[in-house]
């Protein structure tokens, strides 16, 4: 069977979803692909937002999907100091945050095809003819598309398939495992907790409170390799004995792994006919994503009705992407390659200067890229700490 379409978006992730509504929304028939069985079922580990991040989007926060209410987040130096920064956010129900946008995009019209998977992806004539499977593979459909809005994750096939390099410094893909745990009161306390230095190289190790009994704690670590064990082993028990819960007391309920491209930069995001959003163009975080969809979709009606699915026309995505999130992406950056190069000593003397300070106000009117481009700005603001920049440009 040949289906046609406006714009084929691939992938229900925070990208994917909002291009799909916003495709939508201005005026061009849309049909989303998404290979799992049921947007919402073994969703991503991606379980935070703050608010500073949505705001982005300009989305309200729903209820709905909400666990539990985050007062700000702590990071954390090797020796123990603590920098406090107020902001609002919210641990989620990642399944219902992503119905939610489901609902979102069906009442705005988009066509959703769950179980379907985009094998793949060719130019033809002044479109794009995609190839679909289904079912294990025996059913297969051909898509006709003007645009193809490619949202469909960090090892994205379909950007490569087109030939697209989506990600500047993709060797830095941060690999994350984030586990489900249960301890009498451990999802109480309203503060995340972010710990920095060599017992996550390149990122951090966290603790995230998710109302009573439960909280989410994993590691992200960077250029030491997919499988992060080595970091969250040790992490588990240091968690333990920080937090004073015994062998008994601690369940690991659910154990998740990706890659996260936060200190990749977005490259070649665009090509005639063409768009990719989200993790698949090296854009992370969920607001992050969820506005750089909002772009692909307006962008991709705009082509749509101008009957022009050009890269010509296709460059305004990435030109009103650039303005609106370019340099969040370049400072956080910044930010974590000077912390991968720091030593344990060198984080806790710039840790130090901090310390009794409400650095919250460095953030005002931010963005706040999970907390850590505080380090950034910590390091513009207090001139003694500039000689702790000097780390960004070693040369290792
Ligand atoms: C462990 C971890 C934790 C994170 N936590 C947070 C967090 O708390 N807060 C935050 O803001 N960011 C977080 N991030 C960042 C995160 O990467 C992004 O913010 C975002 O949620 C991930 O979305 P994505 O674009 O990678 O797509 P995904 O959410 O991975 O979605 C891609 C979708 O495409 C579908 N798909 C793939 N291929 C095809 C195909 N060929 N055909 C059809 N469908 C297909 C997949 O099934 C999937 O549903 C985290 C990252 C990691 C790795």
């Amino acid at each position: 069977m040949t289906i046609k379409t406006d714009i084929a978006v691939i992938g229900a992730s925070p990208a994917g979803l909002m291009a799909a509504r916003y495709a939508a929304l201005g005026g061009a028939k849309v049909t989303l692909f998404e290979k799992k069985e049921e947007i919402g079922k073994d969703p991503h580990p991606a379980n935070s937002v703050f608010k500073g991040m949505m705001n982005i989007t300009g989305e309200k926060i729903d209820s709905s999907y909400v666990v539990h209410n985050i007062k700000g987040m702590k990071l954390i130096s090797p020796g123990g100091h603590k920098i406090k920064v107020k902001t609002q956010g919210y641990a989620l129900d990642k399944g219902a945050f992503d119905r939610f946008y489901e609902k979102k995009a069906l009442s705005e019209g988009v066509e959703i095809k769950t179980g379907v998977e985009v094998v793949g992806l060719n130019r033809k004539d002044s479109g794009v003819v995609l190839k679909t499977a289904s079912g294990n593979a025996d059913v297969t459909d051909r898509v006709k598309a003007k645009v193809v809005i490619i949202a469909d994750g960090i090892l994205s096939k379909n950007a490569q398939a087109v030939g697209l390099q989506t990600m500047k410094h993709p060797e830095d893909i941060a690999w994350g495992t984030e586990l489900t745990i249960r301890a009498p009161g451990i999802g109480e306390p309203g503060y995340a907790e972010y710990f920095v230095g060599s017992l996550a190289p390149g990122w951090k190790a966290t603790y995230l409170p998710r109302g009573e009994d439960e909280a989410a704690i994993g590691v992200y670590v960077r250029r030491h390799g997919k499988n992060v064990d080595s970091f969250l082993n040790p992490w588990i028990e240091r968690f333990k004995e920080l937090k004073n819960i015994s062998d008994d007391e601690f369940e690991i309920v659910e154990r998740k792994s990706a890659g996260d491209p936060i200190v990749a930069i977005p490259n070649q995001t665009y090509t005639d006919n063409i768009m990719v959003a989200g993790g698949a163009a090296g854009q992370s975080g969920i607001g992050y994503a969820m506005h750089a969809g909002q772009i692909a979709g307006n962008v991709g009606a705009m082509a749509i009705a101008k009957g022009d699915y050009s890269a010509r026309t296709l460059s305004k995505y990435r030109s009103d992407w650039r303005s609106s999130l370019y340099t969040e992406h370049v400072f956080g950056r910044i930010g974590l390659e000077t912390l991968r190069k720091m030593d344990d000593s060198e984080i806790d003397e710039l840790f130090e200067l901090f310390e009794d300070e409400d650095v919250s106000s460095l953030i005002k009117g931010k963005t706040v890229n999970q907390g850590l481009s505080v380090l950034t700005l910590m390091l513009q603001k207090k001139p003694s700490s500039i000689l702790k920049a000097g780390a960004f440009f070693r040369n290792r």
